[in-house]
């Protein structure tokens, strides 16, 4: 080292000043970029990956197999459900989480012959799957649908007495709405079975509404499923970097804590 620099005194004043206003130019241009990053990106501080690492994410793409969910004018409800919890899968897993597909091809988890116990048997499978994997967060994929042709965005609804849902279901709204532009908030629900069942942090994610044309176009392109899928993902971590806060509510419920 010491070598070195007797070499760069010996280029004498100017090759110094040159160098230092290169080296100073450089700095001035990466403080600039960051400054700007922050300005333009200011969603990107929240970007807690390191939140989602070591936490099995259950991803329930709803419907499937013999049954479509909601019907629209070109698409069915199950198909877009698969195609977001695929890159939603994706996403858990580069930021090291453990994802739990419930489904990866176009089934259902019943087996009875009646459909409607068939969809009774599937639902319940869903949620013993979640139970059993010890899932720290539970996300059901859905898409909308309704006799009002007018409306549209996505809604998030969670059990209306889990506070920890709730939290989630939130944080999912927030980032869904940046990507919809919609003004939806997250809503409580003591009906849903799915929700209610789940001995985890658990929400029903419905992405949008199959009855409105337009929103039924943007279901179907990629590029908006990876967005949808990006939003959903950057609420979960957001939760989970919240919710690590927290203490559980009652002994033997340790989902909420996280894991060190
Ligand atoms: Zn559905």
């Amino acid at each position: 080292m010491k070598h070195k620099r007797i070499k760069w005194y010996k280029r004498g004043r100017r090759t110094q000043l040159k160098r230092w206003l290169i080296f100073g130019f450089i700095g001035v241009l990466l403080l600039l970029g960051g400054i700007g990053w922050k300005f333009l990106y200011p969603h990107e501080q929240k970007s807690w990956s390191w939140t989602v690492g070591n936490q099995t994410i259950l991803i329930d793409a709803g419907h499937g197999g013999v049954d479509p969910g909601a019907v629209g004018k070109t698409s069915l409800e199950k198909d877009i459900t698969l195609a977001v919890s695929k890159r939603l899968k994706v996403l858990v897993q580069q930021a090291g989480g453990k994802p739990v597909m419930v489904r990866e091809e176009d089934v259902d988890l019943g087996t009875a012959q009646g459909l409607l116990k068939r969809k009774r048997e599937d639902l319940a499978q869903r949620i013993q799957l979640a139970n059993d994997r010890q899932a720290d967060v539970y996300l059901s994929i859905h898409v909308n649908s309704s006799t009002k042709e007018k409306l549209t965005g996505p809604q998030v609804f969670y059990y209306a007495d889990s506070q920890e849902g709730k939290l989630l279901a939130q944080n999912i709204q927030t980032q869904l709405n940046l990507v919809a532009g919609g003004k939806r908030i997250a809503k409580g629900n003591q009906e849903l079975f799915i929700l209610k069942k789940a001995d985890r942090a658990a929400v029903m994610i419905e992405l949008g509404f199959l009855s409105n044309s337009e929103e039924e176009q943007k279901l179907n392109d990629p590029n908006y499923q990876q967005m949808l899928a990006v939003a959903v993902y950057q609420g979960l971590a957001n939760y989970l970097g919240t919710s690590q806060n927290l203490v559980p509510e009652k002994e033997g419920n340790t989902h909420n804590v996280p894991n060190i």
